[in-house]
């Protein structure tokens, strides 16, 4: 247990959808699991992340608690990988940036279709949006950086090899080439 490397996911604003395509790796699941151990992440349901050596972030940066949460991952990982359009550049959360956050929420919660109580949110639990959707480099530190909507299981496999064996991460033409 010792020499293996620990790892952390964490999808801030995200669909999921990058770490539906880390499990698409299917039985290679298993070869990897002989390598790593689990901290945070939705497998695990861990909610704080300890120190890890690859902390792997999906998603853009939205809120205070995405804010957070990535400060955190950056502090406690030795790596940190953004993976996904959503943590490159702010992907499909980053539609709502072309209008003003008061015009958005006005939409969702008291012109959109189907709307019963008009109401805004403002229970304390609840995380305050940012202005804007940030991309996650905009916030921390990012050592590599894996693009796609979601990257290709085989893409996350080729980067998770490189980084697991310590070696230059060189993902082939057909990995990151999107139509
Ligand atoms: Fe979902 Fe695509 Fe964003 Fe990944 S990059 S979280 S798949 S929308």
């Amino acid at each position: 247990m010792a020499d293996k490397i620990r790892v952390a996911t964490a999808s801030l604003c995200g669909c999921f959808g990058c770490h539906m395509s880390l499990l698409d790796i299917d039985e290679r699941l298993v070869e990897l699991l002989k390598l790593v151990e689990l901290d945070r992440m939705p497998l695990t349901d861990i909610k704080q992340v300890g120190p890890c050596d690859l902390g792997i972030i999906e998603g853009g940066v939205a809120n205070a608690e995405n804010v957070h949460v990535l400060r955190e991952f950056r502090e406690k990982c030795k790596v940190l990988v953004a993976i996904g359009a959503c943590a490159l550049n702010g992907g499909l959360p980053a539609m709502r940036n072309h209008f003003d956050l008061k015009d958005c929420l006005e939409e969702a919660y008291f012109n959109g279709v189907g709307v019963q109580n008009p109401l805004i949110p403002n229970d304390p639990e609840i995380p305050l949006l940012l202005d804007k959707v940030r991309p996650v480099h905009e916030v921390v530190p990012v050592d590599h950086f894996l693009p796609g909507c979601p990257p290709s299981a085989d893409a996350i496999w080729t980067l998770l090899n490189g980084l697991l064996a310590g070696s230059p991460v060189d993902l082939p033409y057909t990995q990151i080439h999107y139509d």
